[in-house]
């Protein structure tokens, strides 16, 4: 009978295996705009923001694209320093047009993407991307354990079901998870953001949030995991009447183009730089809908100019317009989505400059490390890598993010902060709010410690000779120092 139950007991303990580290798990909902919520077709969504830390949007990247704004959630980095400068982009050096794969996510051979550090962080910690855009590739040369390329034939269900699998892996269990949904984008682009299709899109969405959550309770793994909740931009609806033929202004032959509405990235051949500015800038003055931007002149905010993909020229149609590309694939459109092309068929765009309030994407976490019941001021893409980073225990690397930002996330508050804040109240406050928070710290420490102790001490040895104490240094010098350092 002994043996019985100790033999259920280590099966049980193979079924709801985990990591022992801390668990992450990150989920993009495509084109999710921030103001989906207001539709009330997400209560189970809705449920997770009140109780869980949210904001009321984040600021993105530009341009408000897929590719170019999950790798900057990957790496807290610019598109001008990671290099994926838009879904696709045309290399110079070989003169072809790159799309969605290697090449693209290869520019910066120094970018360590979260999914990267995790594994290289210590022994034991496993990450996986299910279908995150650019997971798939390596980088230093190193692969992560999970990895799912796109592949829309494998329903959401499934996916999550696989990530559970990762999660609870007996060998090789993850502690970093990406998971990637491509809608409601897919079919928005398609039927615009306002189509009945795309408000079922966001019940089917609400309803897989739900069966995540339930499958993490399952495994008992929803005290453990944190789960952060996320899109890449929102989109705009945008008619045909208001569809723009730039190319008009260009001479066939005499350039290559990349990416799609609203930026289109021209790349003129030798010696026509000059003359197809000109034209397009004298057809933008008299269209009145579209800009043109030399790729010196390209706006500070868009942290846009430094990289050699960086196209000579940007055309940028105003909100609510597009180009080209959806003059040729609106048809394509409604004959693979059965529709009737009219003036007033309406197609999701994105892509646009992030202080665009239709493009901000949502943000909303959840888990041992976050805030319950909070609401934080909206803060940049760029600095969600410091709060992986804070989450799974590693070092960071240097960003364009800011740690000022997520700090309020968190509800263990680095300690330089704390002591920061208290620096504003009097002196006698001063003494009496150190001599509480030292007397807590010591006792939520030592408790801590001793959990720490009877439960890892002999895996974390192993695992991480000095690598916390230094961290923690790293960390307290980083909060020091002004946020735009
Ligand atoms: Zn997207």
């Amino acid at each position: 009978m002994l043996l019985k139950i100790l033999v259920l007991y280590a099966l049980l303990n193979i079924v709801y295996s985990a990591s022992e580290h801390p668990i992450l798990l990150i989920v993009s909902y495509d084109a999710f705009k921030y103001n989906f919520f207001d539709t009330k077709l997400v209560p189970n969504m809705e449920r997770i923001r009140k109780n869980g830390t949210y904001s009321d949007y984040l600021i993105n990247v530009f341009p408000t694209k897929t590719f170019p704004n999950h790798h900057s959630i990957a790496t807290g980095l610019y598109p001008e320093v990671h290099g994926v400068i838009g879904n696709s982009y045309f290399d110079q050096d070989r003169s072809t047009l790159q799309k969605m794969g290697k090449d693209m996510f290869s520019y910066n051979k120094g970018v360590v993407p979260i999914w990267r550090l995790n594994e290289d962080s210590g022994k034991g910690r496993y990450s996986g991307s299910m279908m995150w855009p650019g997971a798939v590739f390596p980088y230093q040369g190193k692969n992560i354990t999970y990895r799912q390329d796109f592949d829309s034939k494998i329903d959401w269900y499934k996916r999550i079901d696989t990530v559970i699998t990762w999660l609870t892996d007996p060998y090789k269990p993850a502690n970093l998870v990406m998971l990637y949904i491509e809608e409601p984008d897919t079919h928005a682009h398609a039927l615009g953001p306002h189509s009945q299709t795309v408000l079922q899109l966001l019940r089917d969405l609400d309803n897989i949030t739900l069966y995540l959550k339930e499958q993490l309770e399952k495994h008992k793994l929803a005290d453990k995991a944190n789960v952060i909740h996320l899109s890449d931009h929102g989109l705009v609806g945008v008619k045909p009447t208001n569809f723009i033929n730039i190319t008009q202004y260009m001479k066939n032959g005499t350039y290559n183009m990349a990416d799609s509405s609203p930026v289109l990235q021209i790349y003129p051949k030798k010696g026509y730089q000059q003359k197809i500015y000109d034209s397009l800038k004298a057809g933008s003055q008299k269209n009145g809908h579209f800009k043109v931007y030399l790729k010196k002149d390209f706006p500070k905010q868009w942290h846009y100019k430094k990289s050699t993909r960086s196209p000579p020229i940007l055309v940028m149609s105003d909100v609510g317009y597009a180009m080209d590309d959806l003059i040729e694939s609106a048809p394509l459109y409604a004959k693979a989505y059965n529709f009737t092309l009219t003036n007033n068929s309406e197609f999701g765009v994105h892509g646009y400059e992030t202080n665009v309030t239709e493009m901000r994407p949502f943000f909303m976490a959840r888990g041992p490390k976050i805030k319950v019941g909070h609401k934080v001021a909206p803060f940049h893409t760029v600095d969600l890598f410091n709060l992986f980073t804070k989450i799974l225990e590693i070092p960071h690397l240097p960003n364009n993010g800011s740690m000022g930002n997520i700090v309020e996330i968190l509800t263990e508050k680095p300690a330089s902060h704390t002591f920061g804040s208290i620096l504003v109240v009097t002196a006698v406050g001063v003494l009496i709010a150190v001599l509480i928070v030292s007397a807590a710290a010591s006792i939520a420490l030592a408790i801590v410690k001793r959990q720490q102790t009877i439960a890892t001490a002999a895996a974390l040895n192993k695992r991480f000779p000095q690598t916390f104490v230094r961290n923690d240094a790293v960390e307290v010098q980083h909060l020091l120092e002004p946020e735009d350092a």
